[in-house]
């Protein structure tokens, strides 16, 4: 019998955190009532972590351990874990000691109410105010671009059904987007105030070109949900300017003949127009070849519609 609860953590270089990590979990554990496994997803570590993970490997029949031989980061650490959880509930939480194994079973409260996706809010965030303040800033960008309401996507303890997040394709820094991702297989979305401890061992993973790497994807995650099933649209909003543009220079070009402009001038609107026709009709035929990747690939309408039925049938309720 597959456990009901995975619990995912990825690592990188968190020696002395993750024999902490796992006592804590197996503690928690013992109020779950039901079967749960750890998968501790080593993201390429250079320090002791692997050694440890083995180690408590032998003494936990409960516990998976994953070994990335390079630093994919922390998103293809998580990937990973969902793709070997066998359980029916994934929690996703860090491994710096930061989140709390306690919190998961407020998570799960809110899964039995038929909740599809639950994340944590760290309402009294323990760490520096030069990292919580471009977490704010990017927690508004992100809840007012996807349209899924949180107040702190950066939360790593979060609580998913299996089948919301597993055939989800993400990299970058997308792990913060796994909501909004979610939100378009039809998932129901809520959070949860949890705890927050401040990093006890080594030091935070990211520096500030963090705040770079999650605006390009804000922006990327923006054009999946927008226009993933049917790109042309996207295409042709862009193409739109500039087919203006060519109007309006064509315009120009016919005035300027008729009028005896310059001949220069004339060359010039003319030379223009052409060139923002032929940008317009790239920018379709982009569109036309996008349209054709999608439909290929498991970003297609049909795949996502496969995905979202298969949600709406374990949420139960609606499936009746
Ligand atoms: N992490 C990872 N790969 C990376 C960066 C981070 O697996 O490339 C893990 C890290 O070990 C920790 C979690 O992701 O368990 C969150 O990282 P960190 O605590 O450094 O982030 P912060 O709390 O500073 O946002
Ligand atoms: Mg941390």
């Amino acid at each position: 019998m597959p456990p009901y609860l995975s619990v995912i953590v990825p690592l990188y270089n968190e020696e002395e955190s993750v024999a902490g990590l796992v006592d804590g979990i197996r503690e928690a554990g013992k109020r779950f009532g039901f079967d749960y496994e750890i998968i501790l997803v080593d993201d390429g570590s250079t320090d002791g972590t692997w050694q440890i993970i083995e180690a408590l490997k032998s003494r936990n029949e409960n516990l998976k351990g994953i070994k990335f031989r390079h630093n994919y980061g922390q998103t293809s650490a998580m990937v990973a874990g969902f793709e070997h959880a066998s359980g029916e509930i994934i929690v996703t939480m860090d491994g710096d000691l930061q989140n709390d194994p306690r919190d998961i079973p407020l998570l799960l409260e809110k899964i039995d109410e038929g909740y599809d996706i639950v994340s944590g809010w760290r309402i009294n965030r323990k760490d520096h105010l030069s990292r919580v303040l471009p977490s704010r800033i990017a927690n508004y960008f992100i809840s007012l671009t996807t349209g899924v309401r949180l107040h702190d996507y950066g939360c790593s303890l979060k609580a998913y059904r299996a089948v919301c997040i597993k055939s989800l394709k993400a990299y970058g820094e997308m792990h913060r987007f796994f909501p909004a991702l979610g939100s378009m297989t039809g998932a129901r979305i809520t959070e949860v105030p949890v705890r927050h401890h401040p990093r006890r061992h080594g030091v935070s993973k990211y520096g500030f070109d963090r705040i770079f790497k999650v605006l390009s994807d804000i922006f990327a995650v923006n054009l999946i949900i927008r226009f993933s099933s049917s790109p042309l649209i996207g295409f042709i909003l862009f193409a739109i300017p500039f087919l203006v543009l060519a109007l309006c220079f064509g315009a120009l070009c016919v005035s300027a003949i008729l009028g005896n402009w310059t001949s220069g001038k004339a060359l010039f609107f003319m030379v223009s127009a052409v060139l923002s026709t032929m940008a317009a009709v790239h920018l379709v035929m982009l569109g036309f070849l996008a349209e054709l990747v999608v439909n290929a690939s498991d970003l297609s309408h049909t795949q996502l519609s496969k995905i979202s039925k298969r949600a709406i049938h374990v949420a139960g309720a609606e499936a009746k």
